[in-house]
């Protein structure tokens, strides 16, 4: 049974600031129901070390720049979806013990101390591929973004020195967020001299714990085929695509999955009215609440699109803006759930209040709400500039939404376009646009109007969306068959 340790900064339902805190979540889990003995290490956040249950030490890890040591102690997080993964938190409450995200005050400025913070975590996950605690020695490091991308540096040096057989597996799963600092940094982490350098954690003579993760691990994936392809492009490698390029016969792309025991329909306890595929009625139901919690009318007939996501760049819906009067003169809705762009939220707050009962913007962060419009949505919105993976159009999927997304990334992997042929072909699930122009997301948005203008066509569509099943078990073996691999590696 393949000891492995997940090491990132988010785990849902606790710390989440996207995607990422979904596949900690539910990974470790799908891979111990597949067989492997899978736990997750955590910095010390007030978030985890408050629910953290029958909590026992397991060691402690001095920081290479000296001052109190750290300690690891090990347990249960307070809830049913990780009732099964043992935790490791990593205390050390000078570091992590603040308020903010796992990254910086929340309202946008990263802390100071990040390098000794994340590499505080790489160290302690390489500590426990050494030893450091005699009843649970980790044979894979499986560290997740640039958070945990010094756990391979560590772990690969350790490696040298012959104080550890453990392998390293490195996912990314957005290239654009790299953790990079300034070089002073370096020379307290407690590295060789040698991984400073082009082969090494050196990117431009500044610190890159992404980069830290892609040259040591022995395998890099990242979290959707088409990704995997792309970031080895120039356009979408984010300065990176020659490492990987270099790399390319270690590196994969898996699908993430979607975790059942939280985005099922049928069980959903935070929407309205349960449904199925067989039994749709609910979702009507669903559509009725949400139009009356959002003020909007209260109209079967009106296909409502909506978009639940960080407002950025990254994620194209500024492409949506010139399209909403359009959008709705053809008698469509729209509800956004996101913050960010503090000029896209004026956007789309000038939209809703030129149109209050047709448009809403729900400012924020709603795990509740967002689950609430999956459900009630018609269309699901995704215009992607690039996209690693992307949940929300599986989620799409599953609660009976359309997802209407850019050809890029995990959307190209996950969505299939109503085009005439794959309409007679049975296989359509949504609508794909290809260039990240608004005219080609205005000709998604037309089409999918002409398809809810057939209703037939809509509900079979609708209904193999709702089919589809992207589990979590799936993306487990592969990762099993990796962990594998590398095990025989190194030992041979
Ligand atoms: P990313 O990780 O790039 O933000 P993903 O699609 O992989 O994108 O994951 C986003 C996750 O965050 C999904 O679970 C989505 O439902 C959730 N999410 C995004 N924005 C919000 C929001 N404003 N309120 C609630 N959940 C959100």
């Amino acid at each position: 049974m393949t000891r492995v340790l997940h090491v990132g900064a988010e785990i849902y339902p606790f710390v989440k600031t996207g995607g990422l805190a979904d596949v900690i979540g539910a990974l470790p889990a799908a891979l111990r129901a597949a067989g492997a003995d899978a736990r997750v290490l955590l910095p010390g956040l007030p978030a985890l070390t408050t629910v953290l249950r029958d909590a026992k030490p397991v060691g402690s890890v001095q920081p290479p720049w000296g001052g109190a040591a750290a300690e690891l102690v090990e347990g249960r997080l307070d809830a049913p979806s990780l009732a099964d993964v043992p935790v490791v938190l990593l205390r050390h409450d000078a570091l992590y013990a603040r308020a903010g995200t796992p990254y910086g005050d929340g309202s946008g400025h990263p802390f100071a101390d990040n390098p000794r913070r994340f590499a505080l975590l790489g160290l302690a996950a390489a500590r426990l591929a050494q030893g450091i605690d005699p009843a649970w020695q980790a044979q894979v490091l499986h560290a997740h973004d640039w958070h945990a991308g010094l756990a391979c540096a560590y772990n690969a040096f350790a490696r040298r020195s012959h104080k550890s057989r453990a392998g390293s597996v490195f996912t990314i799963h957005n290239l654009a967020f790299q953790g990079v600092f300034a070089r002073a940094a370096f020379a307290e982490l407690g590295l060789p001299a040698d991984a400073w350098g082009v082969q090494g954690v050196e990117f431009h003579d500044q610190l890159s714990f992404m980069k830290a993760g892609l040259h040591y691990a022995d395998r890099v994936t990242t979290v959707s085929p088409t990704y995997a392809r792309e970031i080895q492009t120039h356009e979408l490698g984010a300065g990176l695509d020659g490492l990987l390029r270099e790399r390319s016969a270690a590196v994969s792309g898996i699908l993430n999955g979607v975790d059942d025991a939280v985005w099922d329909p049928a069980h959903d306890a935070l929407i309205a009215a349960h449904f199925s595929a067989q039994r749709i009625a609910g979702k009507a139901q669903c559509k009725a609440a949400l139009q009356q919690e959002c003020g909007l009318d209260a109209q079967d007939s009106a296909p409502l699109f909506t978009a639940v996501s960080r407002l950025t760049e990254q994620k194209g819906l500024q492409l949506l803006v010139g399209s909403i009067d359009r959008l709705v003169e053809r008698g469509g809705q729209l509800v956004v759930l996101g913050s960010g762009d503090a000029a896209l939220e004026d956007a789309f707050r000038a939209a809703a209040k030129k149109h209050p009962r047709h448009v809403c913007l729900r400012q924020g962060y709603d795990e509740a709400l967002s689950h609430r419009i999956f459900a009630a949505s018609d269309v699901t919105l995704v215009p992607s500039r690039f996209e690693p993976c992307g949940l929300t159009q599986m989620y799409a999927l599953r609660y009976g939404s359309l997802p209407l997304v850019r050809r890029t990334g995990g959307l190209a992997d996950t969505v299939i376009d109503c085009t005439l042929e794959d309409l007679a072909d049975e296989c359509a699930t949504g609508f794909v646009f290809e260039r990240f122009e608004a005219d080609d997301l205005t000709r998604a948005l037309r089409r999918a109007f002409t398809l809810w203008s057939r209703p037939r066509d809509w509900r079979e569509v609708r209904k193999r969306g709702m089919a589809q099943r992207f589990g979590w078990n799936t993306a487990a073996e592969r990762y099993l068959a990796l962990y594998h691999d590398i095990g025989r590696e190194i030992s041979a």
